[in-house]
């Protein structure tokens, strides 16, 4: 519907994407319901995470076509304003949103059957990311499939539903390649201490494992604390630069290192660093029948030596399994949602020591990344007035096992 003229909102955008890379609060135009299954949400909050620190910073992240700015933002909680009469959410409910949209290749098997996350292609979009604008503003519009509910219940940590989905798809993904033996999984690893890191730890308890992170982060630091309220055993990785040398003092000198002198070995790993020398690291450092995931970005063009000999050895005699995964789908939103509950649960409080930040959107242009200390959460409406406006939100209803 094309009313004639056209409203604008705020939004914070990177601009000129392809030279010069910058960040502006600027007027975008305000989407308006079109299809009858379309929905018109309000965002209450944006988390903010290592892709959009890649998008500002980097070359990676794309503009929609004929675009040189791209609005940024894709871990969303906001609340249904509007809904189309085909839609199957309702004014008031609480949502996040799906990050990746499919491409229209006809022959991409996974796209056409809703598994956009495996688009063969390349030729997909991701709002925020990737050829489509992201959530850094007041409102986005879409159809209701690419809407997830989030139980008023939790409300407070809803936006990090997005990036729970990448741990529960790798998950489900672990326990499908497991199937092979009889595994029964004992001790994980977590290599990196970010957000990601953390839930990832966090997911690792939820499941009953025993769980090592390992992290250039000092052993005092608000995410070395946070492994050992859980139960965790964290261990300070020790910097680049001194990493080739002797062992230090009283630390590992390497990840090798480390799991050397580990009394049983890690039964599954996910490399959240997105560092690629630690990730063929993590290969000669998995267990025997193990899983490496790996799960960080690195977007440079680093070359490394690597014991291609030995680690192509370890993993045929151990029969490890190294596995990428990028996105997911729904049903790891709804799987993340209530993994996240169950982490309420057992730690409460948890997230809020997660989020260490908490900026408005006119701050955006001013964020330093360098200086986040674990999570910076941008809230579009300030937190007291959400339950105000999501009162009339219904609750979730999920048909899924874990
Ligand atoms: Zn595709």
């Amino acid at each position: 519907m094309n009313t004639g003229h056209e409203a604008e909102m705020k939004a914070a955008k990177v601009i000129r994407m392809n030279a010069g890379r910058q960040i502006a609060v600027a007027g975008h135009r305000k989407p308006e319901l079109e299809g009858p299954s379309d929905v018109l949400v309000r965002i209450l909050c944006v988390g903010l995470d290592g892709t959009d620190k890649e998008i500002i910073t980097t070359p990676y992240g794309w503009p929609p076509e004929g675009e040189d700015e791209l609005v940024f933002g894709h871990e969303m909680l906001g609340v249904v304003v509007d809904a189309g009469k085909q839609a199957g959410l309702r004014k008031g409910d609480l949502v996040t949103m799906i990050v990746r949209r499919p491409c229209h290749d006809p022959a991409c098997v996974n796209c056409r059957n809703g598994r956009a996350d495996y688009c063969q292609t390349g030729a997909y979009t991701e709002r925020g990311i990737k050829g489509a604008h992201g959530c850094l503003t007041e409102y986005v519009k879409d159809e209701d499939r690419y809407f997830v509910k989030i139980p008023p219940a939790c409300m407070a940590y809803g936006m990090l539903a997005e990036p729970q989905s990448i741990l529960e798809k790798v998950w489900d993904e672990v326990q499908r390649i497991q199937q092979r033996l009889v595994w029964e999984p004992k001790r994980a690893l977590v290599l990196g201490s970010g957000p990601l890191g953390l839930l990832a730890a966090l997911t690792a308890r939820c499941l009953g494992l025993d769980v090592h992170v390992w992290s250039m982060d000092d052993k005092t630091s608000p995410e070395a604390r946070i492994v050992e309220r859980i139960g965790g055993t964290y261990q300070q990785a020790p910097s680049p630069s001194s990493a080739s040398g002797e062992a230090g003092r009283e630390g590992p000198a390497s990840l090798t290192d480390y799991v050397k002198r580990q009394q049983a070995p890690f039964d599954l790993i996910w490399e959240c660093t997105g560092f690629s020398p630690l990730a063929f690291e993590a290969m000669s450092a998995l267990g025997p029948n193990g899983v490496l995931a790996l799960l960080g970005i690195s977007s440079g063009d680093r070359k490394e030596d690597v014991p291609a000999d030995q680690l192509n050895l370890g993993m045929v005699l151990h029969n490890k399994c190294v596995i990428g995964s990028v996105n997911a789908a729904r049903k790891h939103f709804e799987t993340g949602i209530y993994r996240l509950q169950q982490m309420e649960e057992r730690y409460p409080g948890i997230f809020r020591s997660i989020v260490t930040e908490r900026i408005t959107l006119a701050d955006v242009p001013n964020i330093d990344f360098g200086k986040v200390k674990i999570k910076t959460l941008v809230d579009i409406v300030p937190e007291d007035r959400w339950a105000e406006m999501a009162k009339a939100a219904s609750e979730a209803a999920y048909s899924f096992s874990v």
